[in-house]
């Protein structure tokens, strides 16, 4: 792994490239989705993407808006579909105008804002919904969904062969059903946790900044962040089958944070929470 490639995270069929470190980068990337969500500083990982969803307009998470743009130009790519909060966009497009002066020349991208309860395709059968999250700038998460098909309740007993006569007959035997394969926060304080779409989702990509007693959850809150003693409590209500743990302060080791992770979550949970895969 290298800042230039990202690390890679897989549970079963959902595999994501990217890097998470508070204050300094966090940009994960779902490729079967062709999703990226935020963008650090701008790193190559990110470059095929075409669709980039902003959590909030943090430089850790936003700054390299301007760079990937351009390095998209550059190598022939279709211009992205940039969707973001409602109060980030004006300030970004000014950004990218001022940019465009600098570079003297017109770039390609379509800046979109969204806001929870609307929907937006990403590459089929996937689609996300953003939902609120508590930071201390305008901000929300996003859920991806998997549009999917299954047998409606009637004919989930019928032999296989009657099915066949009844799709020959132009019965219409199957119903679409949405499932929530991941949902990232961004920097948020805990609360995000009350969304449903987020609690059922396969997997979470979650922000815990701090995770020891050096840094109060008063303290946490305050800056927007969650602290992981407010997690431990929560664990019960999500759904899901992997909580996956990013942008911890730089001030932890990974090593640290694994011996935290082993003394702090419950025994029957430890297989579903994780920390995203991060430098040493
Ligand atoms: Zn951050
Ligand atoms: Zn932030």
């Amino acid at each position: 792994m290298s800042l230039s490639t990202g690390f890679t995270w897989t549970h079963k069929n959902i595999r994501l490239v990217g890097y998470s470190m508070a204050g300094i980068c966090t940009s994960i990337v779902f490729p079967d989705a062709d999703v990226c969500f935020d963008v650090g500083q701008g790193l190559p990982f990110q470059v095929p993407v075409p669709n980039i969803l902003l959590s909030h307009g943090h430089m850790d998470h936003a700054s390299g808006l301007p760079y990937l743009i351009a390095q998209k130009a550059m190598m022939g790519q279709t211009p992205p579909n940039v969707y973001m909060p409602e109060g980030l966009l004006p300030p970004l497009k000014q950004i990218m105008r001022l940019w465009e002066q600098i570079d003297n020349h017109t770039y390609q991208y379509q800046f979109r804002s969204i806001k929870p309860g609307q929907e937006a395709p990403l590459k089929a059968p996937y689609f996300f919904k953003p939902f609120e999250t508590f930071h201390r700038v305008d901000s929300q998460g996003y859920t991806v969904f998997e549009r999917k098909k299954r047998l409606k309740p009637e004919y989930r007993d019928v032999d296989p062969r009657q099915l066949g006569n009844l799709r020959k007959q132009g019965e219409q035997l199957e119903e679409h059903f949405d499932e929530a394969v991941l949902s990232f926060t961004g920097d948020t304080r805990i609360e995000f946790l009350d969304s449903p779409q987020v609690r059922e989702s396969r997997v979470l990509l979650m922000e815990v900044t701090y995770w020891d007693e050096k840094k109060s959850v008063e303290n946490a809150r305050l800056w927007g962040h969650i602290h992981l003693d407010e997690l431990i409590p929560r664990l019960e209500s999500l759904k899901c089958e992997k909580i996956v743990l990013i942008h911890a302060s730089a001030r932890y080791g990974s090593k640290y944070l694994h011996e935290i992770l082993d003394a702090r979550i419950p025994e029957h949970f430890k297989h579903r929470v994780e920390l995203f895969p991060r430098p040493i």
